[in-house]
């Protein structure tokens, strides 16, 4: 734990230690995979109207070909740190 620095949080992307991209709650490398999710779910609405938000999620997280970064950005979307409406 480190109760003393305690770093100033608005500045770092919400997954991990590196700076937000601005007007992103995220880093560029975590904004990049929140953008390919979201436009995934996108393709996938057209063929598969009614997949919700987090049934897409759990099928792409649980994809073995789905990325390091896409898969962090999920789990951080299911701890309610996301950016953005769905
Ligand atoms: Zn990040």
């Amino acid at each position: 734990m480190h109760k003393y620095k305690v770093p100033r949080q608005e500045e770092k992307c919400v997954i991990c230690d590196r700076l937000r991209e601005s007007e992103s709650l995220y880093c560029k490398y975590h904004r990049l995979a929140y953008e390919r999710l979201k436009s995934g779910y996108n393709e996938w609405r057209k063929r598969k109207k009614n997949i919700t938000w987090s049934k897409y999620l759990d099928v792409v997280y649980n994809n073995k070909y789905t990325g390091k970064w896409i898969k962090e950005v999920i789990e951080g979307i299911r701890r309610g740190k996301h950016e953005g409406k769905t």
